[in-house]
């Protein structure tokens, strides 16, 4: 199970790496926490009043076509978004949106859910979103309620019968060792890098490359993750930077999705390339 804040996410975050469990056999579920309500549209094409308008509408259909591409199954928690505050000072968040939530009374959707769809792995972000939109923040904070909630009968018993996830994973954005990986592809190969900006600007706060645990080897299915993120047209420009990176060089510079193991129920010595090392052999003797 993949917890994201909003439609588009699961397809920019370990998306080669949910096609490739799919590919062997799993089920995947992606559980979306919004709607992606206030989502500015991000890509030139789509930028309508029509498409504004409707954006709700929009995004759900945009969802279930990244779904089927990804061959996943997905479930919507129900919250609103709370839209990227901007400003100086920030305006404060909308009221009644996913990022003003108790973490302990919105992770109920979510303990229901995995008490259904009873997964063996979890993936969310990390504490701090892994980029600081406050309904990140907050898909972290329930995410880690819910998983140490779900398989306690003494918790939340309306909420259906315990089951405990045996691992978490938190999804590793950019690193600046793969920033660096792609730009120095970009420029022995005779291209342009769109890295260079980013890269002098980098600072060192952002960088959690040394907590990633796991690599999980899937540039067969990168091809897959791009057209899940095309899917969703109204955020995602197909002429954009990201599109501009060769698969073949993405795929032979670096061709895993990366993890930070946060929780570990069973025995499994990181680095490991596998969400589900250790589970498989328990697992397969239950
Ligand atoms: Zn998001």
């Amino acid at each position: 199970m993949t917890v994201h804040a909003h439609p588009d996410d699961e397809s920019s975050k370990g998306a080669a790496t949910m096609a490739k469990y799919v590919a062997e056999g799993a089920r995947v579920l992606v559980a979306t926490c919004t709607g992606g309500e206030r989502g500015s549209v991000l890509n030139p094409k789509m930028d309508r009043p029509e498409v504004l308008a409707d954006i709700t509408n929009i995004r759900r259909r945009e969802m279930d076509r990244a779904r089927e591409i990804l061959g996943v199954e997905q479930a919507w928690l129900g919250f609103v978004d709370s839209g990227l505050p901007e400003g100086d000072p920030l305006p404060p968040l909308p009221e009644g949106c996913f990022g003003l939530q108790d973490p302990q009374e919105a992770a109920k959707p979510l303990i229901k859910l995995i008490r259904e769809f009873r997964p063996h792995v979890m993936t969310t972000y990390d504490e701090n979103g892994g980029y600081p939109h406050p309904d990140h923040i907050m898909c972290h904070k329930v995410s880690v309620v819910a998983f140490d909630a779900a398989g306690d009968p003494e918790l939340y018993p309306e909420l259906g019968e315990p089951w405990q996830p045996l691992k978490l994973y938190y999804n590793s954005g950019w690193t600046r060792a793969r920033m660096l990986a792609l730009h120095e592809g970009m420029l022995a190969a005779g291209l342009e890098s769109p890295y260079t900006e980013w890269l002098e600007k980098w600072s060192d706060r952002q960088d959690r490359g040394d907590k990633i645990t796991t690599r999980v080897e899937c540039g067969e299915y990168f091809s897959v993750r791009d057209d899940a993120l095309r899917a969703h047209a109204t955020q995602v420009d197909p002429d954009g930077f990201w599109f501009h990176i060769p698969l073949e060089m993405q795929q032979k510079v670096w061709p895993t999705e990366d993890f930070e193991l946060a929780r570990s129920l069973v025995d499994s010595p990181v680095p490991e390339s596998d969400l589900f090392a250790g589970i498989r052999e328990k697992v397969e003797a239950a």
